[in-house]
């Protein structure tokens, strides 16, 4: 029996792949505007990274993570042994924390020095239940400043993200973006008992994960997909009350720059974000459609806190991560126009065999030049040779006959408008670059 690809991974076919590498092109582009620069993390990180930074009580922590085990250390655990944390890696579930890392381990924000603005891109690992919009392996763009407290690093980074979205096609109606503060570690603990103790009072209505977040984290309730929970959570006490003077400031500063730039947000006050690391400022922009779950297509927050969780020094911190697949749906849906991969710009067709060695001469020196070329490899009939080059989307034709070569000549063939023109054989590979 044939094997396909691991249940909730897909492959990236070489027309999604190309319209991969533009969509992390338009991010590379958009972001790199506003002084982001790339940086590559590895796919796979010591747990206790993700353990310690994301935390232990969230789903994507508890449940989701593909721990990774060598040969030799699957033989160790099966027989009972307990790996040392420098042993113990997981596929990473999502960018952060790994960014984070690597700030910290290259010293990449000293004492004084200029915010760092990273951007990554790639593959994240959940080993959540498939379906559509949700994968176990999916793609990232994400992006994370160190270094500054400042509500304006919240607001631009946000400002960002709207315009990549605009830029790869999203529509503008399409999308709301939610807004919230989650408070500091001044002014979250009561705002959690508050929660805990509402929640206390509605037990008997509660899912079973939800009595039991109530006592580790409380507020993960506000994600939970149970309608009974999100009744009984839509009346719990909302964070606004809570928040300190600084935080509300703050908050205050990010909404004021957002509306400067003519951002619109709604303010949703059960936004919490299934990490544990956020601090103060989170968002998320939702698109229309069916089930609530996959309706975000990207957002993050401030984690002021990370950095030091992680056994870095003091260092704030705001990101946030989108989803490619779940773009490409929305783009879908809106019926946008996506690329097509064309392996090659010019075909090189044999009249007869006689001419084989000739062409496949002629493919390698318009390679040579810059040209994506190709030749034919089955013996196909010319005809059959001009349907693959339409196929491959070749915008020019060269065409060998024994009777030209015999004169040193080739034929070359427009495959827009048709015209074709006799050149020497030598200066084919220069009229063939002025056609493209
Ligand atoms: P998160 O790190 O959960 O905030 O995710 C950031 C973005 O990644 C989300 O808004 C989604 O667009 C995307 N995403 C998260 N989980 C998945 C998944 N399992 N499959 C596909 N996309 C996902």
């Amino acid at each position: 029996m044939a094997i396909n690809a691991p249940e909730g991974t897909y492959d990236l076919l070489p027309d999604q792949k190309l319209f991969w590498e533009q969509f992390k092109n338009t991010a590379r582009d958009v972001f790199g505007r506003y002084g982001y620069l790339p940086i590559e993390t590895p796919s796979m990180e010591r747990t206790d990274l993700f353990v310690r930074g994301i935390g232990e009580a969230t789903d994507v922590v508890s449940k989701e993570m593909f721990e990774v085990l060598s040969g030799g250390n699957m033989a160790k655990v099966l027989a009972g042994e307990t790996l040392p944390a420098k042993k113990r890696l997981s596929l990473r579930p999502e960018g952060t924390a790994g960014v984070v890392r690597a700030c910290v381990q290259h010293d990449l924000v000293p004492q004084g020095a200029p915010p760092a603005k990273l951007m990554y891109a790639g593959p994240m690992f959940r080993a959540e239940r498939p379906q559509q919009g949700r994968q176990r392996e999916f793609n990232q763009v994400g992006i994370e400043c160190l270094g500054a407290d400042d509500p304006s690093i919240d607001a631009e980074a946000i400002i960002m993200l709207m315009r990549f979205f605009a830029e790869v096609g999203i529509p503008h109606t399409s999308m709301t973006l939610l807004l919230n503060s989650m408070g500091c570690a001044t002014c979250r603990p009561a705002y959690r008992d508050a929660v805990r103790a509402y929640m206390e009072q509605h037990v008997d209505a509660l899912c079973d994960t939800c009595r039991q977040r109530m006592d580790l984290n409380p507020l993960r309730a506000f994600d939970c997909k149970n309608s009974e929970c999100a009744a009984v959570m839509e009346d719990a006490p909302k964070i606004g009350e809570y928040l300190c003077d600084e935080c509300q400031a703050h908050y205050a500063q990010v909404r004021g720059l957002l509306e400067l730039a003519g951002i619109q947000y709604v303010e949703d006050a059960r936004l919490v974000r299934g990490l544990d690391y956020y601090t103060r400022t989170v968002f998320e922009v939702q698109v229309a459609g069916s089930g609530k779950a996959q309706n975000a297509i990207g957002g993050g927050g401030r984690y002021d806190k990370l950095a030091e969780e992680i056994g870095g020094r003091p260092t704030p911190g705001f990101g946030f991560a989108l989803g490619f697949e779940r773009c490409v749906h929305v783009l879908e849906d809106a019926g946008h126009a996506f690329p097509h991969a064309h392996a090659c710009q010019a075909f090189v067709a044999c009249v007869d065999d006689e001419v084989r060695t000739d062409a496949f001469a002629l493919a390698q020196i318009l390679r040579d030049a810059g040209v994506a070329a190709e030749t034919d490899h089955q013996h196909r009939s010319l005809k059959s040779q001009f349907k693959l080059a339409d196929k491959l989307g070749a915008q020019v034709v060269v065409i060998l006959g024994p009777d030209e070569l015999r004169e040193g000549n080739v034929r070359i063939r427009d495959m827009r408008s048709h015209e074709e023109t006799v050149v020497p054989k030598d200066v084919a590979a220069g009229t063939v670059a002025s056609l493209l």
